[in-house]
């Protein structure tokens, strides 16, 4: 969308207000917003100032005058205000002009720049799979709504907060027991349609949605492929929309990786693939699973770099709860066309040449989609610029079931970091490939280790409720 057809588009829809966002280091989205009848051609062209150094990893005060520069191609209409809105990501700039080098969009839009100028393909296109909790908002008897997170364990969530109305109504789905079930045990197509709905006014194409494997209303939405940088903007619009609409239902949702202890958590699979043109160059009819020599090479970067690229897609102290054997989520460094254990899966079933891809299964939706799908591609482009061939390295295919490999073929197989300290060590001792080009700067990167390190620390110094059952004597 041009400059010209934003500003038609706010007279033809009598939008009130433009909403600037910008998304900070940990992939949450900022807002300031302008009076439509103050924006023109202008706006466009100096951007919005606002305070860098009240941001999270951004800045300190003494630099703190930034600016965003809207996307006109990235505007939406807000679906939750009462005041006809009008949404626009912007990048960010300081006063000089210059990108700023701590921009989680501008480091998206240079991966892809580096891509294109290294002369591998002329567009990467990303797709995520970004599962979520709906829970229900749970009502005390003293009256205070309380949320999920404020209940004190999981245990009394369910004793206080699970309603019966109209008694028990027999057997409840177990954990993990949730995969596609119909109604009454789906109770909540409605809500997914709901979001679905809007989505698709907002812009997005949607191919499907189901209820997930974990008992309690998890879900998926799918949305149709795109370019990188388009594709972390509809992540960042599917996240809005989805928390939105939980809210107006009267519940809460949740892309955290492991709310629940003991069922599934959620993932955040991304497809991949790159083109040149029309030609889909990870595909090559008779290879293992049809894949290309250059597909091959992705995938031995992206295994090769995983542990340090773990600390950018699965960035929590609660990502490393969901990464353990049980429960769907990849814990083995290595591809496979089937299995779900395996960190990166070709998936076969219904692909046509144009749908060949690998699927990354490791990260969570507690990554900042814009650093995550950058550094997935910095670390896919490494193993085509190197030639990084994932069988010599040992990282499969491995196509029988995992849990039944002798123990000498188990030995070999590496695992993904135990925790967000071991991720943030490997990242510290492999950042090359990410400042390849300078699409990462290395400022970015010790920040980004030091900001995360001080979550990790806060997280560990706190008393976990488990240790009373193993520790406290009386
Ligand atoms: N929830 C699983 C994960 O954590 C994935 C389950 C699925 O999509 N089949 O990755
Ligand atoms: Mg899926
Ligand atoms: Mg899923
Ligand atoms: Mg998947």
């Amino acid at each position: 969308m041009s400059v010209q057809n934003v500003l038609s588009l706010i007279k033809e829809k009598s939008i009130e207000w433009v909403d600037f966002r910008f998304v900070d280091l940990l992939g949450k989205a900022h807002h300031i917003s302008v009076p439509a009848v103050e924006v023109d051609e202008s706006t466009f062209a100096n951007g919005v100032a606002f305070d860098g150094s009240s941001i999270q990893g951004f800045k300190g005060i003494e630099e703190s005058d930034m600016v965003m520069m809207p996307d006109t191609e990235s505007a939406y209409i807000d679906a939750f205000t009462q005041h006809p809105t009008l949404i626009i990501m912007c990048n960010i700039f300081t006063p000089d002009g210059e990108r700023y080098d701590r921009d989680p969009r501008g480091i998206a839009q240079k991966a892809e720049e580096y891509m294109q100028n290294a002369g591998v393909g002329t567009a990467a296109y990303f797709a995520p799979e970004s599962e979520f909790f709906i829970f229900d908002e749970v009502r005390y008897e003293t009256g205070i709504n309380k949320s999920y997170f404020e209940v004190d364990s999981e245990e009394a969530f369910w004793n206080t907060g699970r309603k019966e109305e109209g008694g028990n109504l027999g057997f409840k789905v177990g954990h993990k027991g949730g995969y596609v079930p119909v109604a009454p045990t789906d109770t909540q197509q409605d809500i997914r349609s709901e979001m679905c709905r809007l989505m698709m006014e907002a812009g997005l194409r949607i191919e499907r949605h189901h209820h997930e494997v974990a008992t309690a209303g998890q879900g998926e939405i799918n949305f149709r492929f795109d370019t990188l940088t388009k594709t972390a903007d509809n992540l960042m619009k599917y996240k809005y929309i989805i928390h939105n609409v939980a809210r107006q239902w009267g519940k809460v949702a949740t892309f955290m990786p492991k709310p629940l202890f003991g069922d599934n958590g959620s993932g955040m699979h991304v497809h991949q693939s790159i083109f040149n043109g029309d030609t889909p160059l990870f595909y090559e009819k008779g290879g293992y699973a049809n894949l290309s020599e250059m597909a091959l090479h992705y995938i031995g970067g992206i295994l090769y770099h995983a542990p340090a690229l773990i600390a950018i897609t699965n960035p929590s102290t609660n990502s490393f709860k969901r990464l353990v054997p049980g429960y769907e989520a990849p814990v083995n460094l290595v591809f496979s066309k089937g299995n779900r254990s395996a960190a990166v899966r070709i998936p076969v079933a219904a692909v046509t040449p144009k749908g060949c891809r690998i699927e990354f299964r490791t990260p969570d939706s507690t990554a900042n989609p814009y650093l995550a799908f950058a550094a997935m591609l910095m670390a896919g482009l490494d193993g085509i610029k190197k030639q990084i061939d994932p069988s010599k390295l040992g990282y499969g295919p491995f196509d029988k079931n995992i849990y039944e490999l002798s123990s000498a073929e188990l030995s070999e197989i590496r695992s993904v970091p135990a925790s967000l300290d071991e991720a943030l060590d490997a990242l510290q001792a492999d950042s090359e490939f990410l400042t390849e080009g300078g699409v990462f700067s290395q400022d970015f990167i010790n920040n980004y280790i030091e900001l995360k390190r001080s979550e990790a620390k806060a997280v560990s110094i706190r008393i976990h409720p488990h240790e009373y059952s193993l520790y406290f004597d009386c």
